[in-house]
């Protein structure tokens, strides 16, 4: 199985190879083999990718913004069109199975450029009476914008930030991970295919010095980074030290409360769902389940039924729910947190353990009986593991939800829509929900508090985080000078 893109990066327009930058491979998740080679960006390739930027830029920002729409709008047709060549590579890229490929990745990244594309053309500025004066606000580009991007949602990270960077007449750098560089290639090629102007979207491959590089560099004016916490505060600071704007979208330990009157079968589908879609690797996870203790019992038996009965396998096949995690060093890291539930005295009701000699599978895992000082209840495990937590009072689980340093998400199961919005009210998370969890419709924004990230994503809050604010005063009269 090979997926081998014309050369690593993509530049001005054009792939671009530079064999001194250190190699490194994509495996497909699910065997181990490798699909793909590539050089990690030289700083020779990386300095060619922001002048291709910067050059390209003043050009398209100049353009109405309803042209620039029209070229996204035909990316976004062409994204769909291909759908199933590029949830097929997204597949052999991250091992998450094509049942959600398919739905979930390249076609969230049409929405977000079909999205933005008619946002362009819709934003304008405030005129501001002054009595005899007055002044006029424009929303301009902030210029150029480095991307760098998780191994979890490849394309739809690369769409979620390139999308209205390019709608509102910025350029952008973009590197993937390391663990799946392939889909944002695929990207350039279609955005480039749609009319895109060469230079304005380019892509740089390579390890996190490269996203460092980009985030540094004084031709960059925002950064925009989905990834981990630690990785977060590195990015934040370095970008930081140069003043530039950013966009922080980190991980989670979030919340979901069930309450004793939610609709179990509709409860227990969502906490699968925020644990076990995409093999669990989902930065917004529910993966705290408070649960009430009137219905404890029922709720855990309804979730191991159904857990048992979920399709774990081949990625490529349509009928499988569950494919293996991103790597083996991942896997590794997903099972010593089982091992450590375990050994913390949580109940293991499902799962716990590797499935099979070849790929990186981990059954989905149930765990009950969980505290709030476990390990398993503090850090971001990033796989299928779900730990179900008892709770009594309102206040109380309020207290416990909002008790860790994270703040990407929350959500509400209660027939009570008073109890739901007081509750949601209360919670200390960015994006939630009610009777729902994990939806991230482009409309929405989409983002954390705390140390789950800073600004946020999609929606019309993306403006903010893509344009920078000038105000022209306008003096219509003499110039009163006291002297
Ligand atoms: P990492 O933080 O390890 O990496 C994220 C990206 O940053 C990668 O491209 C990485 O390069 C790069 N990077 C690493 N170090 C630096 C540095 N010093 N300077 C600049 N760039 C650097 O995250 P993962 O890829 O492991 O993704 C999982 C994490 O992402 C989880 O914590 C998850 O919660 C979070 N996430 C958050 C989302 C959100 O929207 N809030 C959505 C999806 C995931 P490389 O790895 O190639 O070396």
């Amino acid at each position: 199985m090979r997926a081998q893109p014309q050369a690593s990066h993509f530049i001005g327009g054009a792939y671009v190879e530079d064999r001194g930058g250190e190699s490194f491979e994509s495996r497909y998740p699910a065997t181990g083999e490798v699909i793909a080679q590539l050089h990690a960006a030289t700083p020779k390739v990386i300095d060619h990718a922001l002048e291709a930027a910067q050059a390209a830029q003043a050009e398209w920002a100049a353009r109405p913004p309803v042209e620039r729409g029209r070229i996204l709008q035909r990316a976004a047709a062409l994204m769909r069109a291909r759908n199933r060549d590029l949830s097929e590579l997204e597949t052999l890229d991250t091992g998450k199975p094509l049942q959600e490929t398919l739905v979930a990745d390249a076609a969230s990244g049409a929405d977000a450029l079909e999205y933005f594309a008619g946002f362009a053309a819709t934003v304008t500025g405030q005129t501001i009476p002054l009595g005899r004066d007055m002044a006029y606000t424009q929303r301009l580009p902030l210029g150029l914008c480095a991307g760098i991007g998780a191994w979890n949602y490849p394309i739809q990270i690369a769409c979620w930030k390139a999308a209205p960077a390019l709608a509102f007449g910025n350029a952008m750098v973009f590197k993937p991970s390391e663990l799946t560089p392939l889909s944002a290639l695929a990207l350039a090629e279609i955005l480039t295919e749609a009319g895109l102007p060469d230079g304005l979207f380019n892509v740089v491959q390579g390890m996190g010095e490269v996203g460092a590089a980009l985030a540094s560099d004084r031709r960059v004016a925002k950064v925009s980074l989905t990834g981990s916490v630690p990785t977060g505060r590195k990015v934040y600071a370095a970008a930081g030290a140069g003043l530039k704007a950013v966009t922080m979208e980190l991980g989670g330990k979030s919340p979901l409360i069930i309450f004793e009157d939610a609709d179990i079968e509709n409860a227990v589908g969502a906490a699968m769902l925020a644990n076990f879609y995409s093999s669990g690797q989902i930065c917004s996870n529910g993966t705290r389940v408070f649960v009430h203790r009137a219905i404890k019992a029922a709720f855990l038996e309804r979730l191991a039924a159904r857990t048992s009965k979920i399709v774990l396998g081949d990625p490529l096949d349509e009928a499988t729910q569950m494919g293996p995690l991103v790597s083996a060093a991942q896997m590794e890291k997903v099972l010593g947190y089982i091992n450590a539930g375990k050994a913390s005295g949580a109940r293991l009701v499902y799962g716990g353990a590797r499935v099979g000699v070849q790929g990186n599978f981990v059954q989905p895992t149930i765990f009950a009986d969980v505290h709030d000082d476990m390990i398993i209840a503090r850090e971001e495990i990033f796989g299928p593991v779900m730990a179900v937590l008892d709770f009594e009072d309102e206040g109380e689980v309020i207290a416990r939800a909002n008790a860790t340093e994270y703040g990407l998400a929350a959500g509400v199961f209660t027939r009570d829509f008073a109890r739901a919005h007081r509750v949601i009210g209360q919670l200390r998370a960015g994006t939630c929900w009610i009777n729902a969890y994990n939806l991230t419709p482009v409309e929405m924004p989409f983002g954390g508090v705390k140390a789950s990230g800073v600004g946020r994503e999609n929606g019309h809050a993306a403006l903010e985080h893509y344009t920078q604010l000038k105000s022209v005063y306008l003096g219509l009269g003499d110039v009163e000078a006291p002297y």
